[in-house]
């Protein structure tokens, strides 16, 4: 990791990271409410700088079109998933992600494996896909209502003894996959505490602008609050690996939620390092033969190459005649250039 920005970042979700193999109890290990002792006001400016990081990284990953990343974002209702997925995305080129909302199993969904649904939202290469619940439910929802397994129509030994054990199993081994063939796995928790989600339902119920978010179903869920946190502090201990890591990021306070997930997403580009592909010699020397035919096109007394003139060590680096400052031609300087021109 070149960027001297990925330390920062790292050593900022070092506390959020799920370490693997450790043994999670979510009520004792992370607190909703930590945010390592910044204030809103700094808040809003940091998320600015990780939201125009994750700008520069997904141009250059859609540019390599090499590795995918899935982003997959767990919570409870009211957690700020919808939220946090509108900041912090709100930068970045919408042609290069995707983001899929995974609800009550349809018929048709129910008809196939239970990774069935997730697998055919998966990002192409270039991409970063964002899954609004996930494969998770799959160790959530079904598990604290077991009725769900039911209507999944599995054979027998596939819900007998060990059902879940097996199936962290079976969505590590699938995220292994992903992994080594170029598609990276980040997922996030957002923690969100029982005094916190109470006060946004009474929010959702008292504003009259926000009476559509709320749901009397999502009341009813809360009364199994120790059930879900029974399931996701044995689904953090047994499904954050090396390869896909879990981060539980302190949900109390948005702002702060939304910088970590800016942070986490950012720490995975950056450790991808996706690079704007080289152009090789025969297709650089058909660039320099289009800008000499450009040139010529210009009307009288116009500048032939105005960008040039503007940023003469890049134009001269672009033809083979010098170094642009940082070295190659893939320096962040040169980079920065490109993309204006573009
Ligand atoms: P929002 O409320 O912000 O629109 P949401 O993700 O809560 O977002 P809903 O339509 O309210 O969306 O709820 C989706 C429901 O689908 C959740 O209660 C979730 O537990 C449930 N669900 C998701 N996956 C599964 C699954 N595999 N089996 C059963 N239920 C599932
Ligand atoms: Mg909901």
């Amino acid at each position: 990791m070149a960027d001297e920005r990925a330390g920062r970042i790292a050593e900022f979700i070092g506390p959020l990271r799920v370490k693997p193999g450790s043994k999670v109890d979510l009520g004792r290990d992370f607190d909703p409410r930590y945010k390592a002792g910044l204030k809103k006001r700094e808040g809003a400016e940091l998320l600015r700088t990780g939201v125009s990081l994750l700008a520069e990284y997904q141009q250059r990953l859609a540019a390599q079109s090499t590795y995918g990343v899935l982003l997959c974002l767990q919570a409870l209702d009211a957690g700020g998933k919808d939220g946090t997925i509108r900041h912090v995305m709100s930068g970045v080129n919408p042609q290069g992600v995707r983001v899929s909302s995974f609800k009550v199993p349809s018929a048709e969904e129910l008809d196939h494996d239970y990774l069935w649904r997730y697998a055919h939202r998966l990002p192409a290469r270039g991409e970063i896909a964002i899954f609004n619940r996930s494969h998770y439910e799959e160790v959530l929802v079904v598990r604290v209502h077991p009725e769900n397994l039911v209507r999944q129509q599995l054979p027998d030994p596939a819900r007998g003894p060990g059902v879940w054990d097996r199936r962290y199993q079976e969505i590590n081994n699938w995220e292994r996959y992903l992994t080594d063939n170029g598609f990276k796995v980040v997922k996030i928790f957002l923690n969100l505490s029982k005094e916190e989600q109470r006060l946004r339902f009474m929010k959702r119920i008292d504003l009259p602008e926000k009476n559509w978010k709320f749901s009397a179903a999502d009341v009813r869920e809360r009364r199994w609050w120790d059930d879900y946190q029974q399931a996701f502090s044995e689904m953090l201990s047994a499904t954050s690996t090396t390869w896909a890591p879990w981060y539980v990021v302190p949900a109390d306070r948005k702002w702060f939620a939304r910088i970590c997930a800016a942070a986490v997403l950012g720490h995975t580009l950056m450790d991808i390092d996706p690079q704007y592909p080289d152009v090789g010699e025969q297709a650089r020397n058909d660039l320099l033969a289009a800008k000499r035919e450009l040139e010529q096109e210009a009307p009288a007394g116009a500048p032939a190459d105005p960008y040039a003139a503007r940023h003469p060590a890049t134009a001269r680096a672009a033809e083979g005649k010098d170094t642009p400052t940082g070295g190659g031609r893939a320096s962040g300087a040169g980079r920065q250039e490109k993309r204006k021109r573009g």
